[in-house]
C-alpha cells in the first residue's frame, strides 16, 4: 500500500523521455517519511507497475531497507527522472539534460516531503539532488550541501547485480548509513532473524 505525493505528476513533456513511457513514475512511500530515497530512473517493470524499484534491483533495495530496519511504508522513494530512459527497447542511463529536466519534480517531493536525510542510489542521483560531481569521493559519508537536509550517497542496487565485490563495501556504508539515521533519532525496527538481512553477520 503506497500513499501517492500531493505532487503527482501526470502529463509532463518537459524531456522527451515522455515520447516513450507507458506512464509516470512518481514517488512513493510515506509523506511525512524522514528519510526518501532517490534512484535513477524506471526501467521496464516499473514503466509498467507505475512504482519505483520492481524487480531484481527491487529485491536487493527491499532487502537493503529490511537490513537498514526501514521500510517502504515509512520512507520516500523517487528517481531523480520520472520516465523510463530508453534505446532499442533497453534500459539507458538519463542523459544530464533529461536530468536537468526532471530536477524540479525531484525537488518539489523535497520541499513537501522535508526528510531528515535523503539517500542517494548511485551517481546520477546524487549528481542530480546536490548538483556536485563528487560522487566517487563521497559515497558513504553524509554530505551536506548547502541546502534542504543531508545527503549520503550509495552505490545504486543494480550496480551491485553485476559487480558482487561491491558488496561488502556496501555493507560499511550501511553501518555508517545505520549510525547517521540512530544519530537523527530516526526509528528503525529491529529484526531479531538477521539470516535474510542484506549483510550477513
Ligand atoms: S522524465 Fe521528468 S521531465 Fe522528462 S518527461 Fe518525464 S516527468 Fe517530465
Amino acid at each position: 500500500m503506497h500513499e501517492w505525493a500531493a505532487l503527482e505528476v501526470h502529463d509532463c513533456q518537459r524531456c522527451e523521455l515522455w515520447k516513450t513511457r507507458t506512464q509516470i513514475v512518481n514517488g512513493s512511500g510515506n509523506l511525512q517519511a524522514a528519510v526518501m530515497f532517490t534512484a535513477e530512473a524506471p526501467g521496464k517493470t516499473e514503466d509498467l507497475k507505475g512504482i519505483g524499484f520492481q524487480g531484481q534491483a527491487g529485491k536487493l533495495f527491499e532487502a537493503i531497507l529490511f537490513h537498514l530496519g526501514l521500510t517502504r511504508e515509512i520512507i520516500w522513494l523517487n528517481n531523480a527522472v520520472r520516465c523510463r530512459p530508453l534505446n532499442g527497447g533497453k534500459n539507458r542511463t538519463p542523459r544530464m539534460d533529461e536530468v536537468a529536466a526532471c530536477r524540479p519534480w525531484l525537488m518539489e517531493d523535497i520541499k513537501q516531503v522535508e526528510p531528515h536525510i535523503i539517500v542517494t542510489m548511485g551517481r546520477i542521483a546524487y549528481e542530480s539532488v546536490s548538483g556536485r560531481r563528487d560522487f566517487s569521493e563521497n559515497r558513504g559519508t553524509v554530505v551536506n550541501v548547502g541546502f534542504g537536509p543531508a545527503l549520503f550517497p550509495l552505490f545504486h542496487p543494480a550496480y551491485l547485480i553485476y559487480r558482487r565485490s561491491a558488496r561488502p563495501v556496501m555493507c560499511q556504508d550501511l553501518v555508517a548509513l545505520g549510525h547517521y539515521l540512530d544519530k537523527l533519532d530516526i526509528p528503525r525496527i529491529k529484526h531479531a532473524d538477521t539470516d535474510t538481512t542484506f549483510c550477513l553477520p
